[in-house]
C-alpha cells in the first residue's frame, strides 16, 4: 500500500504570522503520528518562514503552483529553482488555476516535468466539473487530463507523483463526492489510466488522493475506501484542530484499523 498522504491546500489564505501560529498549534498533537504523511501547501510568502518552523517535524511543506522556467523575464512568477530547498511538494493544475489562470493539460505537463527535474514532488489535480459530471463525461474528462499531464514522462518519473482527484463540483461546496463515487473514479479511471500508460505496478504504488469538501465529519468514510490514499483538503485544513483530526483519522483508518501500525 502506498503511504497515505493528507495535504492541506491553504489557497490564498494566511499571513506569515498566521501560518507560523498554525504550525505551532499542530506540531505537538501530530508528533506521535507516523506511517502516514501529512503536510501543508502554503502561499509562497509563507514558505521560507515555514521551512524553518517545520524543521524537526514530519510536516511536509508544499507550494500551490510554480512556473516551468528556471529564471527570466516572467514577472510575478516563481520558478522551481526558487522552491527547491524550501519545500518538497508543489500543487500543479489545481482546478482554480485551470479556471481562473488559463492552465491547460499542456502547461500542467510542462510544470510537472520542471518540478521533477528539480526534485519537487508534484501533487497533480484532475477532476470534472458539474456539467461534465451530469453529462456522464467524468471518465473521458479525467482520463484525458491524466494522459495530458503525464505525456512523455518516463515510468520512473511517474512513480514519484501524487495525483489528487478533485471533482470541481465538490470543491469548497460542502458537498463531497460519496466515498463510493470517489473510490470508483480513483480506481477505475485515474489508477486505470496510469496503469494503461505505465503498467499496473506503477499504478498500484501511486498515491492518489481525493479532494473536495473533506472535513472531520466525513474523513473516516472517505479514507475507509481502498483506492483513496489520502486527501487534498482546502477549507478544513485552515483550522489547526480540524487539520489534526483529519490526519489522526487518516492514521486510524489506514494504519491502525488496517493492522499496519506498530
Ligand atoms: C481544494 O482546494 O483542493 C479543496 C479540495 O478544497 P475544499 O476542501 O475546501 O473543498
Amino acid at each position: 500500500m502506498p503511504t497515505p498522504f493528507l495535504a492541506g491546500n491553504w489557497k490564498m489564505n494566511k499571513t506569515i504570522d498566521e501560518a507560523l501560529a498554525f504550525v505551532e498549534a499542530v506540531k505537538g498533537p501530530l508528533e506521535a503520528i507516523d506511517a502516514v504523511d501529512y503536510g501543508i501547501c502554503a502561499p509562497f510568502t509563507a514558505l521560507a518562514p515555514l521551512h524553518d518552523a517545520v524543521a524537526g517535524t514530519r510536516i511536509k511543506l508544499g507550494a500551490q503552483n510554480m512556473y516551468w522556467e528556471e529564471s527570466g523575464a516572467f514577472t510575478g512568477e516563481i520558478s522551481p529553482l526558487m522552491l527547491k530547498g524550501l519545500c518538497e511538494n508543489v500543487v500543479i493544475g489545481h482546478s482554480e488555476r485551470r479556471q481562473y489562470f488559463g492552465e491547460t493539460d499542456e502547461t500542467v505537463n510542462r510544470k510537472i516535468k520542471a518540478a521533477l527535474e528539480h526534485g519537487l514532488q508534484p501533487i497533480v489535480c484532475v477532476g470534472e466539473n458539474l456539467e461534465q459530471n451530469e453529462a456522464e463525461q467524468t471518465e473521458e474528462v479525467v482520463s484525458t487530463q491524466v494522459r495530458g499531464a503525464f505525456a512523455d514522462l518516463r515510468e520512473d518519473q511517474v512513480r514519484d507523483i501524487v495525483i489528487a482527484y478533485e471533482p470541481i463540483w465538490a470543491i469548497g461546496t460542502g458537498k463531497a463526492a460519496t466515498p463510493e463515487q470517489a473510490n470508483d473514479v480513483i480506481g477505475n479511471v485515474v489508477r486505470a489510466t496510469v496503469a494503461d500508460m505505465f503498467g499496473t505496478d506503477v499504478a498500484e504504488q501511486m498515491v492518489i488522493q481525493y479532494g473536495g469538501s473533506i472535513k472531520p465529519a466525513n474523513v473516516e468514510e472517505l479514507m475507509s475506501q481502498p483506492e483513496i490514499n489520502g486527501g487534498l483538503v482546502g477549507g478544513a485544513s485552515l483550522d489547526p484542530e480540524s487539520f489534526v483530526t483529519l490526519v489522526q483519522v487518516t492514521y486510524e483508518v489506514k494504519i491502525q484499523n488496517a493492522g499496519m501500525g506498530g
